[in-house]
């Protein structure tokens, strides 16, 4: 039997035993774990000869039954469907609760993952260790207290959300404690940053996950390990349980800790003779096949080096002397296993506190990519996460939304592949960048209006051709609007036309801010239609068709927005 044929029998093999794992269920009722079919886990170090049992044991079966026919699973899993909601759809009273937990009924949501630490340090449980922290309104009304209650009473259950390592440039751990933060290579915080060609201002603090005592241990950890004694939830729910992505993949961490951390956990030099510097013994020919001869990589003068410097050598410098400049490769491993360490450790502090509470994760939607940028290996996390929810959003993507459904069938199969299915995996669907098309002129038209209110009367010429692009932008939305909302079709193109009448030189500053506002208003509450529901639905349907174990929404505030609550309650329908 050659190679090939063994792997495809591995592969059969496999097929079948997730099919026994169908009918056999977890107790979520979706797969089984790969040791949890009563049958041998194929084992790395014997693969020929356990093959070659499996390839005995399916000719026997062909033997006896003519063809070898899959075991047809006598239950189909139930798929599951989730939705990242918000402090404010659950509103602050019991009343305002149940009436979420409804309409997630009525929407067919068996979990609802629901943020209790948002993206500014602020959370949303009535905290006994971080009071500070407790965001302004929710000092007496236990939000989470009541979900939970009211959810379990609809056999729903509550995922505890929390936003990881990203904190509020004004929340309590950086104020209280500024030198956990994250630092780039010239000792300044993500607050530093700005985003996108505009440049805007970056206002979150992320806090260095590596760094003993700090943010991890001193701060996140307990807030978890609270939530777990004293909260009936059924997951610990991690997001941004990473590196920064957008501000700068590669800027961080170069505190004092992971300065001196980052060669400890490469062991690039030796602690003991730490003043002993090795070379490279050339005995290979490739200059690059003599690193196994051990040289120092740190130089002797690394504490005397800056921290420009230093980040210079971990970024760029070169294993061997003469060799690619492939020191970066350190940086990436070190972060990916400080991410690594906090999954494994929630996983571990909350099973000491509550074994039935469970641990999801949003994750980025290819994990060998986000290792490299992230710090966010997450495919390789089944031992410390119950189910995982990969953002398949379509902020995600280049190109168009036919493309997008494409691209969400394949990459939901990779990702499926990449965890081999040893965990659940919900494909993860964000409504509100599906309908760019939609939304886009109507962003257009905000920015135009905006950029008019800051030039001055004088500036005659760049007034007049914002009134042009203003009017531009507005034809690209009205046909829509006419469509789904005549009335407020008519008020807004007044307000338009009042705007860029005579080259919007009579353009008062009232009127723009009243044609801001009425924007204002129609982005928050669009009207029925205006997003098409057909677009959700086919969404749903290209992340099924790659068969993921659930489908999770983002989110549940822009449901409401796009009038989509009944698409997802037709989509989700059992
Ligand atoms: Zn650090």
């Amino acid at each position: 039997m050659n190679m090939q044929s063994l792997e495809s029998v591995d592969n059969m093999f496999k097929e079948r035993r997730d099919r026994s794992g169908m009918i056999l269920g977890t107790r979520k009722g979706i797969w089984a774990r790969a040791d949890g079919g009563g049958l041998p886990p194929i084992s790395n170090a014997h693969p020929v000869s356990f093959s070659l049992l499996v390839a005995a044991a399916l000719l026997a079966l062909s033997i006896t039954s003519g063809v070898a026919k899959p075991v047809e699973p006598q239950t189909q899993p139930r798929e599951g469907h989730a939705l990242w909601s918000h402090p404010p759809d659950a509103g602050t009273s019991a009343e305002s609760v149940r009436q979420f937990v409804a309409k997630c009924k009525r929407a067919n949501i068996d979990t609802i993952v629901m943020d209790i630490k948002g993206m500014n340090g602020e959370v949303y449980w009535r905290s006994k260790k971080f009071p500070q922290a407790i965001a302004k309104g929710y000092e007496s009304f236990d939000m989470l207290e009541h979900l939970t209650r009211e959810a379990h009473a609809q056999g729903i259950k509550v995922d505890a959300w929390l936003v990881d390592f990203a904190e509020g440039e004004r929340g309590a751990a950086f104020r209280e404690h500024p030198e956990w933060a994250m630092l780039n290579p010239d000792g300044t915080t993500t607050a530093t940053e700005t985003l996108g060609v505009a440049k805007r201002r970056y206002p979150y603090v992320w806090m260095c996950p590596a760094r003993r005592p700090g943010y991890t241990d001193q701060w996140l950890l307990p807030m978890i390990e609270e939530i777990a004694t004293n909260y009936a939830v059924d997951s610990i729910h991690h997001d941004y349980v990473r590196y920064p992505g957008d501000v700068s993949p590669e800027g961080y961490c170069f505190c004092d800790y992971c300065l001196k951390h980052i060669p400890r956990y490469a062991m690039l030099s030796y602690e003991t003779g730490s003043s002993v510097r090795f070379r490279v013994n050339h005995i290979q020919e490739r200059i690059e096949a003599n690193w196994w001869s051990d040289p120092t990589m740190i130089p002797l003068d690394w504490n005397q080096r800056d921290r420009r410097e230093m980040a210079d050598y971990i970024l760029n410098g070169r294993t061997i002397p003469g060799g690619p400049p492939d020191m970066r490769y350190y940086f990436y491993e070190y972060r990916v296993h400080q991410i690594d360490t906090f999954v494994r450790e929630v996983r571990e502090r909350v099973r000491k506190i509550n074994p039935k509470i469970e641990i999801s994760a949003a994750v980025f939607k290819n994990p060998v990519q986000s290792a490299r940028f992230i710090g966010q290996r997450w495919h390789e996390w089944s031992r410390w996460v119950d189910v995982y929810m990969p953002m398949t959003y379509r902020s995600h993507f280049a190109g168009s939304f036919e493309d997008y459904l494409a691209h969400l069938t394949e990459v939901t199969g990779r990702q499926l592949e990449w965890t081999r299915r040893e965990q659940p995996l919900f494909a993860g669907i964000a409504s509100t960048y599906l309908y760019r098309e939609e939304l886009q002129p109507l962003e257009d038209l905000r920015e135009r209006v905006g950029e008019l209110k800051n030039l001055p009367a004088t500036e005659a010429t760049e007034r007049a051709d914002k009134a042009r692009a203003i009017s531009k932008s507005y034809e690209a939305l009205r046909e829509r609007l006419t469509q789904f909302a005549p009335q407020r079709e008519r008020e807004i193109g007044s307000l338009v036309a009042s705007v860029v009448a005579d080259g919007s030189r009579a353009a008062t500053p009232e009127a723009i801010d009243k044609l801001a506002a009425a924007l204002v208003q129609l982005r928050r509450d669009l009207p029925s239609g205006f997003c098409p529901p057909e677009k959700l639905f086919r969404a749903i349907e290209a992340a099924r068709q790659a068969k993921p174990d659930g489908i999770v929404i983002f989110a549940a505030g822009n449901l409401t927005i796009e009038k989509l609550w009944p698409t997802l309650e037709t989509a989700f329908k059992r």
